[in-house]
């Protein structure tokens, strides 16, 4: 399948070598995985503040994709749509899934084997099990008072 991703004049590897505040717009949006796992919805405990996931899907995801349908101009739809930026990344860590790429390196870490970039074929990132692609219901199919018949553990 077509990468929906732009990840060709990249400068090579630069996800090793450049910190995220240096990196360029198309290398920022690169590091994406396309898992999907950030457009679900998420439930809060109000007396614990720990964060739930459902596998109930933002009305933008495309579930055979496992993309945004209106990347570019989503927030004309949702615009509660985070758009994550190195300066602010911190203040997602509580529920940015714990295999995406902005986390990974943001803590450190390494992209794992699966990412596009390292693999160079879109298509890992869902043959290794990590992906939402096949597994959400769009929100607009399950009012939101159902959303905890949906609890999911974030595939990893
Ligand atoms: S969780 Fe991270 S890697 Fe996965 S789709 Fe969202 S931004 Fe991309
Ligand atoms: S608007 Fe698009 S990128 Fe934002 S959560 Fe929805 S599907 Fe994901």
């Amino acid at each position: 399948m077509t990468d929906c991703i732009d990840r060709t004049g990249l400068r090579p590897r630069f996800w090793e070598t450049v910190p995220l505040n240096r990196m360029t717009q198309p290398e920022w949006e690169a590091l994406c995985d396309g898992c999907g796992k950030c457009c679900l919805n998420k439930l809060e405990d109000e007396e614990t503040g720990e964060i739930a996931l459902t596998r109930v899907a933002c009305r933008l995801l495309d579930d055979s994709s496992c993309r945004c349908a209106q990347y570019p101009i989503r927030h004309q739809f949702v615009p509660e749509c985070i758009v994550l930026k190195p300066d602010t990344l911190d203040q997602h860590m509580t529920w940015i899934p714990a295999t995406c790429a902005y986390r990974l390196l943001y803590e450190g870490r390494r992209l794992y084997d699966w990412h596009p970039l390292i693999s160079g074929d879109p298509e890992t990132v869902h043959a290794a099990g990590v992906s939402m692609r096949g597994r959400t219901v769009p929100e607009f199919e399950v009012p939101e008072d159902d959303w905890e018949d949906h609890l999911i553990e974030e595939p990893t």
